[in-house]
């Protein structure tokens, strides 16, 4: 299988901004498992605003420009270096791939990351991939990883999309406020109904929340690819998931 998984902030980083280390190793373990067992994993990371407000010791995220891109530049190599590093260990090489909103909208840079996947895909490498947040301004910002999962997954045709976040799923009602909410485990067609479910941004420092993820469900369902959402505190999922075991809420791609 092709598989994207897009791993949020709330995942890699604690709310101080700083690595979650032990999310971060158990993710590069089992990713790095399951390329071994020949599947080709390319992984759509976030954290780097996070993990630049942590590095730079910042108050909280940021809520200007500059300093959200500064951020960023810091963010991202902590980032690349830390995954290259653990991924080195199971011997694996990792490729970054830093995209903005213009790059897949023109049809010729479009192709060109296309065929750089397909290339490097071939040559066995994981693909690691993220918004260029130094220079994408709200005009040309895909503005989140939910949706930037979405497109990627769609441009290299994967069979499926797990978004790993800091829910188990798409649920009935929030279950933060709501007790009695309970988890869906499979929607056949994302309806205005289902997209009432979803409530506003997530935790802290995080980017996205119900509504982009229901959206990058409907843009890669569109193209027949199934999405999975779950939670990324236990990365062992992703081995379920593999195995096409019921995990999370499963959104089914238009056959
Ligand atoms: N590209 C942002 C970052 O790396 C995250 C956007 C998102 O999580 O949706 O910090």
């Amino acid at each position: 299988m092709r598989i994207v998984v897009k791993v949020g902030t709330s995942t890699l980083a604690h709310s101080t901004g700083r690595m979650n280390i032990r999310h971060v190793e158990d993710l590069v373990k089992v990713l790095s498992d399951l390329k071994n067992a020949g599947h080709e994993m390319i992984l759509v990371s976030s954290g780097a605003i996070g993990m630049g407000v942590g590095k730079l010791n910042l108050p909280g995220k940021p809520s200007d420009m500059p300093t959200k891109q500064a951020a960023a530049a810091v963010g991202q190599c902590e980032l690349m270096y830390t995954y290259d590093r653990l991924f080195l260990q199971y011997n694996h090489t990792v490729a970054q791939i830093l995209l903005t909103g213009e790059d897949v909208d023109h049809t010729e840079r479009r192709e060109n990351f296309e065929n750089t996947m397909e290339r490097l895909l071939e040559l066995g490498s994981l693909p690691i991939i993220n918004e260029n947040d130094t220079v994408a301004t709200a005009e040309i910002k895909v503005g989140d990883n939910d949706t930037l999962g979405a497109i990627v997954a769609r441009c290299v045709k994967a069979d499926l999309l797990v978004l790993l976040s800091d829910i188990e799923g798409l649920y009935t009602a929030d279950p933060r406020k709501d007790p009695s909410a309970k988890l869906i485990p499979v929607v056949e067609e994302v309806t205005p109904e289902i997209e009432a479910l979803a409530g506003g941004v997530g935790s802290g420092l995080a980017t996205g929340g119900m509504a982009t993820k229901l959206r990058a469900a409907k843009m890669v369902a569109e193209v027949g690819c199934d999405m999975i959402i779950t939670n990324g505190e236990h990365p062992e999922v992703l081995y379920d998931i593999a195995e096409g075991k019921a995990v999370g809420t499963r959104f089914i791609g238009k056959k």
